[in-house]
């Protein structure tokens, strides 16, 4: 018998209360039930979000929702700039160029913050950009870009901000309405502590006067057909949704209200303080720089001469602890510890504990127990 632990930013564990009330008997849509459901849901999205704005739901990852915003919001031969500190960052270069989009690509080196001040000069540069999209939580990476900022830099021109909060929302602040961020997204399989399948988006009444001008074929992602269902006297969806899915994100929501938004983003900063100096007490060295960090996956060098492929592969089958490697470039040079969504203390401590024997088993000189220690140390300081 081997326990199994999954540390990995997206897919994220799942509460017991969310996937015992995913095992209920289906029911239909169409009926006061669901939309008395849709309702409890909307609330409790709007809170999450931050926001007074819809927040539209549909069935897919969270790449749905990226593409959404590109179709729903842009012309073909538009104008946008993209920022890309990594692989998310890429994929919305990606899904942009896909659809005749002309992008002006802020590129920035993985292990750098996107520089608000860039684009404020690509804007006043290029007065014709539709839209501006920034990924906050560079889950590739965790890089932590400043969408505060550049919420405020934004607002001021015609341009839409789009922010992939992917693994930014329920992890750390993204105030969607305060920071006006105009299009901000999610995806269940992250924050949201349920299984993958559907992904959330919000839409602000700049975004919605861009979209409005839109030429770009859209069906099923289409944001009026879903504004229109949810508009109704009694509220529903378009097409049929992911129902049982939908009864999850409304326990997940109120273990989430329970919890309350700053108690959420206080313990993902806890955990993940604990998290890097656990990993910087095995002298291992983290990714992320310091002006930048998030709180949902912590990133950390593999150490000289230790094969990052293998430790991610003993740790899993040792162990039982399933951790991310790294993407693209960095694949086998950096591992991921994902503290996103249902996580506690104890899942740190058994993580670090993993690492520390494997890391030993390999050949790595370690004080076993000198991670475990310096988590701790956080945990009693900082009681959750
Ligand atoms: C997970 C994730 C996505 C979406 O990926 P899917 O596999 O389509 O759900 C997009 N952006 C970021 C930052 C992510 O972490």
């Amino acid at each position: 018998m081997r326990k199994e632990y999954m540390m990995t930013p997206g897919p994220t564990p799942v509460p017991s209360e969310v996937l015992l009330s995913q095992a209920r008997p289906m029911f239909h849509h169409r009926t006061p039930r669901f939309t008395e459901l849709l309702v409890a849901v909307q609330e409790g999205l709007k809170y999450i979000f931050q926001t007074k704005n819809d927040v539209l739901i549909f069935a897919s990852s969270g790449t749905g929702v990226m593409e959404s915003s590109v179709v729903n919001l842009l012309s073909p031969g538009d104008k946008v700039i993209c920022c890309s500190n990594g692989k998310f960052g890429d994929r919305l270069v990606k899904i942009n160029e896909t659809y005749g989009i002309n992008v002006i690509k802020l590129e920035y080196p993985w292990d750098k913050v996107v520089n608000p001040e860039d684009i404020k000069r690509e804007l006043d540069a290029n007065p014709d950009v539709k839209a501006v999209f920034v990924v906050q939580s560079e889950t590739s990476t965790g890089v932590l870009n400043d969408v505060k900022t550049i919420g405020s830099i934004v607002k001021d021109y015609d341009a839409v901000l789009v922010v992939d909060s992917i693994t930014g929302i329920g992890a750390v602040e993204c105030r969607t309405d305060e920071w006006n961020l105009d299009v901000v997204m999610t995806g269940s399989q992250k924050g949201l502590m349920m299984p993958p399948g559907l992904a959330c988006i919000s839409v602000s009444d700049k975004a919605w006067a861009a979209a409005e001008k839109s030429k770009l074929p859209k069906f099923y992602f289409s944001w009026k057909k879903s504004a229109d269902s949810l508009r109704k006297s009694d509220p529903t969806t378009p097409f049929t949704p992911a129902v049982s899915l939908i009864v999850g994100l409304s326990e997940a929501i109120k273990l989430m209200q329970d919890e309350g938004l700053d108690h959420i983003i206080k313990r993902h900063a806890v955990l993940a303080e604990a998290t890097r100096q656990g990993v910087e007490a095995m002298g291992l060295k983290l990714f992320a720089p310091a002006e930048g960090r998030g709180n949902a996956v912590t990133p950390v060098w593999v150490p000289e001469g230790v094969d990052g492929g293998k430790l991610v592969k003993i740790l899993k089958s040792e162990y039982g602890i399933t951790i991310a490697g790294g993407q693209d470039h960095l694949k086998g040079r950096i591992f991921r510890i994902g503290h996103l969504g249902y996580f506690d203390r104890f899942d740190i401590i058994t993580t670090l504990a993993g690492i520390e024997m494997v890391l030993s088993e390999m050949g790595y000189p370690i004080t076993l127990g000198t991670g475990m220690q310096a988590a701790e140390k956080v945990f009693m300081e900082n009681p959750l």
